[in-house]
């Protein structure tokens, strides 16, 4: 896979030199079993995959070349490059600004900008919306353009059922950046609906079977559906698509869900369903795909607590907290800064939103052991940044104790 020019500073020698030992002892990545730094008191399980995804290192290096190539330019991100804090404020302090903040709200007036303005768009791609109104404002929209080839991949299938007429069901959170382009993309070419979890895709096949009355579907499913859809006949013929960092198995799971809604409904089998539900297997992207099976053989391992470090509005970094926290106490932290000493922790409880203060997170007894991993937008400096601490604790000197 292509290497990228990241800022050295996101870098980690321990965590690449783990991850280039992994990388060549199994090249088909077929292990997930974790790597174990055994600092005696201290064993911490690293997982097998965690950190930057191609798609973040690959808006990490245009953002960052766009910068030092532009000296004295305005620039500008449509909104968050990606969902870590750290990088966001790195290119802050360069004199990026943002033209929104994640859920959409304006913070840069579109009519302050100009036609030599520089406007990178993440890796989340963007709204074909945003798209014209920069054109309007004689800004190309793909000059700087850093959308994911992975979601860009999810937009391509989108279109090619959509062509094939079949409706698009979106799986993912209708307020995220990805999942809105999604949206805008598709319902260019075809009715489509986001559902955000496996209870609407439940409403939406009540509305399938004609179980509950279609003028309820506006209420329900409000800001979620394409304009003029009619769930009376856009829910005839449907394909599934995720927002690429989803739960892979919850997904799959939707997926199989609505596609046996189908064929109850309309009376098919393993050899027609085709005719009414779209294969569109694969649209979740390898990292999130990587890093949530690592989570899986992380948990195989027995452990007192997890750690798991991400920007706290990051979807595929919770996504890994779910999977920790139905096994064993877990702890989201975005940075070893969040560890304030031995006994205390401030750590984000995505579920309500909020930052919980917890005392007495690391246990008494010895060993103790901790299963560690990072989402895809977290540079890997900041996880070492947490073994460095966590190892402290122990009196332990990480660079000269031998990992096993
Ligand atoms: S998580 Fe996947 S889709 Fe998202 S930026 Fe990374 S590689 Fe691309």
């Amino acid at each position: 896979m292509k290497t990228f020019n990241v800022p050295i500073i996101y870098r980690s020698p321990l965590i690449t030199a783990i991850k280039n030992r992994r990388r060549q002892e199994d090249r088909m990545k077929k292990d997930f079993k974790p790597t174990l730094l055994d600092f005696g008191a201290l064993k911490i399980l690293l997982a097998r995959h965690f950190g930057f995804c191609y798609g973040v290192e690959n808006a990490i290096e245009i953002a960052f070349k766009t910068v030092e190539e532009n000296p004295g330019k305005r620039i500008f991100l449509l909104s968050e490059m990606i969902h870590n804090p750290h990088v966001n404020s790195d290119l802050l302090e360069k004199g990026v600004q943002f033209i929104m903040d994640t859920s959409g709200q304006q913070l840069v007036p579109w009519d302050t900008l100009q036609p030599d303005d520089i406007v990178i768009i993440p890796a989340f791609g963007t709204t074909l919306e945003i798209e014209a109104r920069l054109s309007e404002l004689g800004i190309s929209p793909l000059q700087y353009n850093t959308t994911c080839p992975f979601v860009e991949r999810v937009w391509n299938k989108a279109e090619q059922i959509g062509q094939k007429n079949y409706t698009v069901i979106v799986h993912g959170k209708p307020g995220h950046e990805e999942t809105r382009a999604t949206f805008s993309h598709s319902r260019h070419n075809t009715p489509t609906v986001v559902v955000k979890d496996m209870s609407e895709a439940r409403l939406l096949g009540e509305f399938i079977t004609g179980q509950r009355a279609a003028a309820e579907f506006p209420a329900l499913f409000k800001g979620q559906y394409s304009p003029g859809f009619d769930v009376t006949k856009d829910l005839q013929r449907v394909g599934v698509v995720n927002q690429t960092t989803m739960l892979a198995t919850e997904t799959q799971a939707i997926a199989d869900y609505i596609r046996g809604v189908i064929m109850d409904r309309y009376q098919l089998t393993e050899a027609d369903v085709s005719e009414r539900f779209a294969d569109t297997r694969d649209t979740l992207c390898y990292a999130t795909n990587d890093n949530q099976s690592a989570v899986n053989g992380l948990l195989q391992e027995p452990g007192d607590l997890a750690i798991v470090v991400g920007g706290y509005n990051s979807s595929n970094t919770s996504h890994l907290v779910e999977l920790c926290e139905e096994k064993l106490p877990t702890y989201f932290i975005s940075s070893e800064e969040k560890i304030l000493s031995r006994d205390e922790i401030l750590h984000w409880d995505f579920h309500h939103k909020q930052e919980l203060h917890s005392h007495h997170f690391l246990p008494d007894q010895a060993p103790v052991t901790i299963l560690l991993t990072s989402g895809a937008s977290c540079p890997d400096a900041l996880v070492e940044g947490v073994i460095r601490k966590l190892a402290g604790f122990y009196g332990v000197n990480i660079d000269e104790a031998a990992m096993s």
